[in-house]
């Protein structure tokens, strides 16, 4: 039926693996038939592989697409196209997009930045820094990559939400489920603090975070599995602990992921030239006395860019370790006007997860939080004059994050090279541009 319905062409599709099991799997008889009356006489498999081998058909392996293979007449002109733009010009009917295509390849081969690139020339109502709360992750992530933050917040464009992968605990994962960990620890042992915590406690507060998270993706694990993903957690939240039995000079504990924003009693503000910001989020963990305090953000990765013994003296790394200064802000609305900042991060040596506190004392936690301030003031004229442009290589890790960008597609192949000989030509145009000033507040 399918093919006396067809009047042009008859497309059949057939899955060359099984999909629960990926072993290959034999064409349908059905489908055997219909190129067998197609093609005169009976078509094996191995014919469908050797173009042109059965007349009037066309095996495309979808997925694995020959590059000389165009799918449709759209993608025979494109490629025409790229090979020879001065083609377009003997077209009768230009196709959609086609001017706007050449146009964005013009404006990539340029030596400067233009609005393809993120250098708009005016400044979107959307990404103002005023235009939300800000939070210090929102913020670094802009300085990070200026473009993407446009993409985002400007254009709101976002990707589809990966399905979670329900028996997998990633490291972000593992994260989120050790800061949840550890505010329930906090819970419990009050201003005691979590060096007071026992592994009796720790294991089943491990347990339940394990439990839930798995109840709430609704799969039901064997034990095995939730014993494995129980001492993961033990693992990472233990190193933690280990670091606060082995603190000097403790303040009591007075609230972990305390809340801070717009609608909350604790609403730290930065006056800026385009007005008031607010700022937003919950610190990790806040011990208190008086005015002293001491405003720790837990990190379950490597010490980046910090390493061990922060010898370069990184405060804020180019604006993409802002929660500690944020969190002073925090702290000193509160009313500690003598607030310290750690990060605590939990690196793995192997097998084993290690404890690698960065502190900042007062004086360098003042340091971090004055160039928090002129983070966001050059933040903030960027976003007046319209100048998002991108950054490939982060001051953080030192290593291309377009790879795990949601917009890698926008930005497109080779853009790297691209993107980095424009920003030289960028330097030396315009030496004072605020997104260059902001790489230099370490
Ligand atoms: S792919 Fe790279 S340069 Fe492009 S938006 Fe993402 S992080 Fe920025």
């Amino acid at each position: 039926m399918a093919r006396t319905s067809a009047r042009r062409r008859l497309v059949l599709l057939s899955g060359r693996r099984e999909a629960a099991t990926d072993r290959p799997r034999l064409l349908s008889p059905f489908l055997l038939d219909v190129l067998a009356e197609a093609a005169g006489g009976p078509v094996r498999e191995k014919d469908l592989a050797t173009p042109g081998a059965v007349p009037g058909l066309r095996f495309l392996p979808l997925g694995v697409v020959d590059d000389d293979l165009a799918i449709d007449g759209a993608e025979v002109l494109t490629r025409a196209l790229a090979r020879d733009p001065s083609l377009a010009a003997r077209l009768a009917s230009r196709p959609d997009g086609l001017d706007r295509a050449v146009d964005r390849a013009s404006a990539r081969a340029r030596d400067a930045f233009t609005a393809h690139d993120g250098l708009l020339g005016r400044s979107p109502a959307r990404c103002a820094l005023t235009a939300r709360p800000l939070s210090a992750s929102r913020l670094e992530r802009r300085a990070a990559c200026a473009y993407r933050a446009f993409l985002a917040e400007g254009l709101g464009l976002e990707a589809p939400d990966d399905p979670p992968d329900a028996l997998f605990l990633d490291a972000l994962t593992l994260g989120t489920l050790a800061h949840a960990a550890l505010e329930r620890l906090a819970s419990l042992t009050g201003e005691k603090g979590l060096g007071v915590v026992t592994a009796p406690a720790l294991r089943s507060v491990a347990r339940a975070e394990v439990s839930e998270f798995f109840r709430e993706l609704e799969t039901d694990p064997p034990e095995p599995l939730l014993d494995a993903a129980e001492s993961l957690l033990v693992a990472r939240v233990e190193a933690v602990l280990a670091r606060e039995r082995d603190r000097k000079e403790r303040l009591p504990l007075s609230g972990a992921e305390v809340r801070f924003g717009p609608k909350e009693p604790l609403s730290p503000r930065v006056s800026l030239a385009s007005g008031e910001v607010s700022l937003a989020g919950q610190i990790d963990r806040l011990d208190r006395d008086g005015d002293a305090a001491l405003v720790v953000d837990y990190k379950f990765g490597a010490p980046r860019p910090y390493g061990k013994k922060n010898a370069k003296e990184y405060r804020i790394a180019g604006g993409e370790r802002l929660q500690l200064a944020v969190y002073a802000l925090a702290a000193r609305e509160l009313g500690a006007s003598r607030p310290r900042g750690e990060y605590l991060f939990v690196d793995r040596e192997g097998d084993v997860s290690v404890p690698v506190p960065v502190a900042f004392d007062e004086d360098e936690t003042k340091e971090a939080v004055d160039r928090f301030v002129a983070a966001l003031a050059l933040l903030d004229e960027a976003a007046s004059r319209g100048l998002f442009f991108p950054k490939t290589t982060p001051f953080a890790s030192r290593a291309s994050h377009c790879g795990s960008c949601d917009f890698d597609a926008v930005c497109g192949p080779g853009h790297a090279r691209v993107t980095n000989r424009k920003r030289e030509a960028e330097r030396e145009r315009d030496p004072g541009n605020p997104l260059f000033a902001l790489e230099e507040l370490r």
